[in-house]
């Protein structure tokens, strides 16, 4: 079975303020919410605060980036460790923007995806297409670049402990959504990469993202192989987020999306 989650990248945004009536709007909403894992991913100078904010609940925390290795001479950077050491349970890796302005490449999205793994986080592996990529129908195979060159380095045993999200590119902040029938051909897709270790098809999670909003979230929700979303601009705004929980909730309840 698997447990939907519902993840809000927040990117470069916060203040003290935002942070202040973001978290206390969810945590009010959330417990509406107990079958689903709701993951908040603040910039990094505000995870401290909110994990002491969320604790006793049931929300949980995560990093939108590490850097591999412990510690040494990367300055700038940040470690699996510190972020575990400040209540993040997940770590967003080679999300597209990472790979595109800050250049990282599919070897250097490996190694994040390991250290995150020797740190006891979990490593939530964005992969997609772009639009041009699309139309020359190179949708499948550049996904299957992007979880082998990880899986080369980590075995595809690893991903028991990680999550992937399914993001088009061209569906990121555009308002573009991937039809429910495009994404679940995708996602589809992705499980049958793993169809090897049976088990680990059917228990991985993967979410959907890009402009997921309160109105198609459900939709998207209720296809068979999409377990959640990773929600970037509709995760700013508690009422907007706790409205795709909501579209999360009522998929499970018409058994398309299982909470267990
Ligand atoms: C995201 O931040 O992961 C994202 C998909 O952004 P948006 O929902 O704004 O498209």
């Amino acid at each position: 079975m698997r447990k939907a989650l519902i993840a809000g990248n927040w990117k470069m945004h916060g203040s003290h303020e935002l942070v202040q009536t973001l978290v206390e709007g969810i945590k009010k909403g959330a417990n509406h919410y107990s079958d689903l894992d709701i993951l908040l991913i603040p910039p990094f100078p505000y995870l401290e605060r909110i994990h002491h904010t969320l604790a006793q609940t049931p929300l949980l925390l995560g990093a939108q980036n590490l850097y591999f290795g412990t510690q040494g001479a990367f300055t700038g950077e940040v470690s699996g460790a510190m972020l575990a050491e400040v209540g993040c349970k997940y770590v967003l890796i080679g999300y597209s923007e990472r790979r595109t302005i800050f250049h990282e490449d599919l070897s250097l999205i490996a190694a994040k995806f390991k250290s995150a793994q020797e740190v006891n986080l979990i490593p939530i592996l964005c992969v997609g297409e772009t639009k041009a990529e699309r139309e020359a129908g190179k949708t499948e195979s550049i996904i299957h670049t992007q979880i082998e060159s990880v899986v080369k380095l980590v075995g595809m045993s690893a991903f028991k402990q990680a999550v992937i999200a399914y993001e088009p590119v061209w569906a990121i902040g555009t308002g573009l959504t991937a039809t429910p029938d495009q994404a679940q051909e995708v996602h589809a897709f992705i499980r049958r990469i793993f169809q090897n270790q049976v088990d680990l098809a059917n228990t991985m999670r993967i979410l959907y993202g890009g402009s997921v909003k309160a109105d198609n979230a459900k939709t998207l929700f209720d296809m068979p192989d999409i377990d959640g979303g990773l929600i970037g601009g509709a995760s700013l705004d508690a009422v907007s987020f706790l409205k795709i929980c909501e579209g999360a909730k009522q998929a499970k309840e018409s058994g398309a999306l299982c909470t267990k």
